[in-house]
């Protein structure tokens, strides 16, 4: 485990940086070797033995001396039949982000600007800006939960040419319901893109996938990181209408997904079942830690996640500091804009999350 030293800008270098990317900080939460390691959504169990051992045997006819299939077709075909669309209408590349990446690539640049909500994902405002695209950032209400209203509202006001939620939202962990989905579309002309990434976990029924066929603007994208146990993957994909697709195959670069990578998503998928088992072990370990949480005093407010991981709000400043102490890493964003005082918890196996709960019921009678 290591901790990336985050240089400040500095000037004076041989070739300067692009003027838009000098006050820009890489994005990454701290990696570190502590005993409860609960800051990056990810899954605390590791994926089924007999998926590795499947990997493993379909490596075995992978040609590793050619290039991997550039359009990596059978992976599409097979995550395109679990959604019930066609391979065209799938797109896949090296996690979530670069899918995100992308599509700023393809639809955002100089002169076009996305909408966003705040508090949420702070890697879709950093890709944005990486890729020249503007940004317009529209607050939530004290509650974090977007309405069809304030929907409509953000895009009479900014005139996005593309708009971004998380639904689950992170960190709030707030699902983003269909009738404000459809109302970023249908008050718009943007490109409408739905993140995914934790609604494994939401309640049946969350997705956007079921409003794809009605919004021609709309895009879904997934991840292989959070309920699949393959955050170490990166895989991640979209789907969409399959114009969209077309236009990803101009920004993508050659090969972009490897041949490995191709094997292992299209084995998780085909195996999806035993993938995903731990899925209501997790939602009922998150409806726990919730309760406790509501339960505990100096925890002033606790947010109702559809997600594995939930953010609360204390008055005790050093909080984060004093659970590291105590080997328990969670993800502080106590000085983001609209977070103050504010924390988000990873859903971890039992005995982490009452590590957790233990070592926060400590800190707090201290305070
Ligand atoms: N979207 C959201 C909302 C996330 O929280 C994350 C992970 N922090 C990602 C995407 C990243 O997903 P991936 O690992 O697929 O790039």
């Amino acid at each position: 485990m290591s901790d990336e030293t985050v240089e400040p800008s500095r000037t004076g270098n041989p070739v300067p940086v692009r003027d838009d990317l000098v006050e820009v900080t890489p994005y990454g939460a701290p990696q570190l070797d502590v005993a409860v390691r609960l800051n990056t959504n990810e899954t605390p169990e590791p994926p089924p033995a007999a998926y590795l051992d499947a990997v493993g045997a379909a490596l075995h006819t992978t040609e590793l001396h050619r290039y991997p299939d550039r359009p990596a077709s059978k992976l599409r075909e097979v995550l395109g039949e679990a959604h019930g669309l066609d391979t065209a209408q799938v797109w896949v590349a090296n996690g979530s982000n670069e899918v995100l990446v992308q599509l700023f690539q393809a639809y955002g640049g100089p002169g076009r600007r996305m909408l966003l909500f705040r508090p949420g994902y702070s890697a879709h405002p950093l890709i944005a800006r990486v890729s020249g695209t503007g940004t317009v950032e529209h607050d939530l209400p004290d509650d974090f939960t977007p309405t069809p209203d304030l929907a409509r509202a953000a895009v009479e006001e900014h005139q996005p040419d593309i708009i971004t939620v998380a639904s689950p939202n992170n960190p709030t962990g707030i699902v983003v319901d269909h009738p404000t989905i459809r109302a970023l579309h249908d008050t718009s002309q943007a490109l409408v893109v739905v993140d995914e990434a934790y609604v494994e976990f939401a309640p049946e029924g969350v997705s956007a996938r079921s409003l794809l066929d009605d919004l021609p603007r709309l895009v879904v994208a997934r991840t292989f990181s959070k309920a699949y146990r393959l955050a170490g993957l990166r895989l991640g994909y979209l789907l969409a209408h399959d114009w969209v697709v077309d236009d990803l195959r101009k920004v993508r670069l050659p090969y972009h997904v490897d041949a490995i990578k191709q094997i292992a998503g299209e084995v998780a998928v085909t195996m999806r079942g035993a993938m995903l088992t731990h899925i209501p072990e997790i939602s009922a370990e998150r409806d726990r830690v919730e309760k406790a949480l509501r339960a505990l005093p100096g925890i002033e407010r606790v947010w109702h996640s559809a997600a594995n991981f939930v953010l609360f709000r204390t008055a005790v400043d050093d909080l984060f500091d004093r659970l590291l102490e105590r080997g328990v890493l969670i993800r502080d964003f106590s000085d983001k804009p609209r977070l103050g005082g504010c924390l988000r918890v990873t859903i971890g196996t039992p005995d982490e999350n009452d590590a957790f709960l233990t070592a926060l019921t400590d800190v707090l009678k201290e305070a």
